[in-house]
């Protein structure tokens, strides 16, 4: 019994592995959220479709789980990378007890290095990825890393860094990164990251606080080396000579 767990890159088809593409291609049914499904559905055709609202995620898990026992080739997508926010981790977790099923993880490219790829090349050297979404992550927590973060200097990816009900979130993580970082670190926001619409824009951290973002946005704080060579974002590694 197989069931997959596939990232399927920030966009559609074009950012997907050949890995994804052929695992895809294996499966009966694939669960995963609408939109996630409506970017690669050239690739499920035919195909059925087990979907399910935002926040469904164990329900997803579990029918898929459920569909696999039946004998069925199954793939749960994630957009992204399946690790990172991802459902694989709860994948593996809802057939804990189901050692007959084998899970196998595909990777996709996150949006750390989706977007830092839009951007320029924020991330070169050592980063931290924060989600600002505190559903599932106390708010006291996520402030502490972003200390840490900000403390050892890492370039920072801020996911879910708004949704509908929450629009403070960035603000708050701007005035804690403020606490130790110049206003005038450098740092961006993509949005829509390989899908139609894809936008971004170079800020700094001290306007970045009165930005208003949605959840289909990545933010970029750089580290105190970031800096714009010709209308991006780069982080030096350190080579000398240029
Ligand atoms: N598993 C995903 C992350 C899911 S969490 C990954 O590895 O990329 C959801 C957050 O990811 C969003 O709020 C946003 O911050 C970021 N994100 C995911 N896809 C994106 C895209 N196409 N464009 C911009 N941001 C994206």
């Amino acid at each position: 019994m197989k069931l997959y767990c596939i990232g399927i890159g920030p966009g559609g088809e074009e950012q997907m592995t050949l890995r994804a593409v052929r695992a895809l291609e294996k499966c009966d049914c694939v669960a995963g959220y609408g939109l996630y499904l409506d970017l690669i559905e050239n690739l499920i055709e035919g195909k059925e479709r087990v979907q399910t609202g935002m926040t469904k995620e164990v329900d997803r898990c579990t029918a898929a789980r459920d569909l696999a026992k039946q004998g069925k080739t199954v793939a749960v997508v994630s957009s992204g990378d399946a690790g990172v926010y991802g459902m694989a981790g709860l994948l593996l977790e809802v057939c804990e007890n189901d050692p007959e099923i084998e899970v196998e993880v595909i990777p996709g490219i996150t949006a750390a290095c989706s977007g830092g790829a839009v951007l320029g090349s924020p991330m070169t050297c050592d980063f931290a990825c924060v989600s600002l979404s505190d559903l599932l992550t106390p708010w006291e927590v996520i402030e502490q890393r972003l200390r840490g973060a900000a403390q050892g200097d890492f370039c920072i990816a801020l996911y879910n860094p708004a949704s509908k009900k929450r629009t403070d979130h960035l603000r708050r993580a701007c005035d804690i990164l403020l606490e130790t970082q110049p206003p005038e670190t450098v740092c961006g926001l993509v949005r829509n990251i390989g899908r139609e619409g894809e936008e971004y824009t170079l800020t700094t951290l001290g306007a970045l606080r009165d930005t208003t973002v949605d959840m289909l946005t990545t933010v970029f704080v750089g580290n105190s080396r970031t800096r714009v060579v010709n209308g991006r974002m780069v982080t030096p590694r350190g080579y000398r000579g240029v």
